[in-house]
């Protein structure tokens, strides 16, 4: 049986007997995101409801239709190396070990690779998260440290089974969920079985079932839940770990842990992290690499997790931060990646995409962009008003408990 920890972090043993600290699963600016989710708060109440319809109405550079979300990605503000230090220097500050850290950015290995060809000094493993299409919905697996030489293969095989639709692989561009037809003549299952065993034979691979109770295809919990098992049931053997998500409650992270009791698999931390706030979970390990570390897993199976303090603070809150870590401005960006505009992609009907600085023909051309920065330089930047949300989230958490 599969044995864990999870403890506070504060305990007084926290990181006693713990050589290193590991994060896993985090984002940069080389993740595309899809902002297909925002078409559907609309029912979310009349204010964000007239938000969102009054964005669907802008123009974006020649079009005349409206603004379709599932056209519109964004990238994580933070390049891979700031993102890495990000994470290494909470490990090293909070916890005092040495830290190993694997950038998952999704369908990509690009931030492990920008690292290794442009710092000699860098080592990290060369990990993604994967979207794959499973019956009526899609599953996030993390796919953590596989040889380089290996990279160019997988990846073009992993897009395969990521494009889930005929009208996106028609485009020739992965649909990242955004559409959900996808009818179970096209699941690909066995291509994805035999992927998911080879990656498998890498002894130092780790392949993580990310956050499985976040029901990602909207067809309700308990049959996220149903089709959790099934996908278990079919492709488990080739699964190390089920993940605990430092961005999802833990009202969610404790159905994943049962999933993972069920399925007898060890449970690991992941941070998740999108905005510039370091992972809220970690995994402490005994190992002086990442391989030993992953040895802990698959072979002892044995983990131990750590709850930051930045997961006491209530979700909201947190998520509302990440969303002004991408909106704000960073005048030193090291990819250049300054303005929001620089970071928000639309693709067109060909399956390009181009930002929206490159639409409106410079970062604070339009309109639409000069009335949002300025409101939302207003609002977000002042602490205070930051600090009246994170009351507001907190007290809505208390009387929700
Ligand atoms: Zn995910
Ligand atoms: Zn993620």
């Amino acid at each position: 049986m599969p044995r864990h920890t999870i403890r506070w972090y504060g305990d007084a043993a926290t990181a006693r007997k713990a050589r290193s600290a590991v994060s896993l699963h985090s984002h940069t600016s080389c993740s595309l995101e899809t902002l297909a989710i925002v078409g559907t708060w609309k029912e979310r109440g009349v204010l964000i409801r007239r938000l969102v319809e009054r964005a669907e109405r802008m123009r974006i550079g020649s079009r005349r239709s409206r603004v379709d979300f599932s056209d519109l990605h964004f990238t994580p503000p933070l390049p891979p190396r700031e993102a890495l230090e990000a994470e290494r220097g909470q490990i090293e500050r909070s916890l005092d070990l040495e830290s190993f850290v694997s950038l998952t950015d999704h369908d990509t290995f690009e931030s492990a690779e920008v690292l290794h060809d442009r710092f000699a000094e860098v080592s990290v493993p060369f990990s993604t998260e994967w979207t794959v299409p499973f019956e009526s919905s899609y599953i996030h697996l993390g796919i953590h440290n596989v040889p380089r030489r290996a990279i160019a293969s997988l990846q073009r095989r992993m897009h395969r089974i990521s494009q889930g639709c005929t009208e996106c692989r028609d485009r020739d561009t992965v649909c990242f969920g955004a559409h959900r037809e996808l009818p179970e003549a096209r699941w690909r299952s066995e291509a994805l079985g035999e992927l998911l065993e080879e990656i498998s034979g890498y002894g130092d691979a780790l392949t993580v079932l990310n956050h499985p109770a976040w029901d990602l295809g909207g067809i309700g919990d308990a049959e996220n839940r149903r089709l959790i098992g099934r996908f278990l049931a079919v492709h488990g053997h080739a699964i190390h770990a089920v993940e605990v998500n430092g961005l999802r409650p833990w009202k969610e992270n404790s159905v994943a842990i049962s999933m993972s009791e069920a399925a007898g698999l060890p449970i690991v931390a992941g941070g998740d992290r999108h905005g510039c706030e370091p992972a809220a979970v970690l995994n402490l390990s005994q190992a002086d690499c990442f391989a030993g570390f992953v040895l802990e897993i698959r072979r002892e199976r044995r983990s131990e997790i750590v709850l930051m303090p930045q997961y006491r603070e209530p979700l909201g809150f947190r998520k509302l931060q990440a969303v002004w870590d991408v909106l704000r401005e960073y005048p030193e960006h090291s990819d250049g990646k300054r303005q929001w505009t620089d970071r928000i992609l639309v693709r067109d009907g060909s399956g390009h995409f181009q930002t929206l600085s490159e639409l409106w023909e410079g970062a604070r051309s339009g309109p639409f962009a000069i009335e949002a920065s300025r409101a939302l330089t207003m609002s977000l930047e002042r602490w205070p008003l930051r600090n009246a949300v994170r009351l507001a989230y907190a007290t809505e958490r208390r009387m929700a408990a």
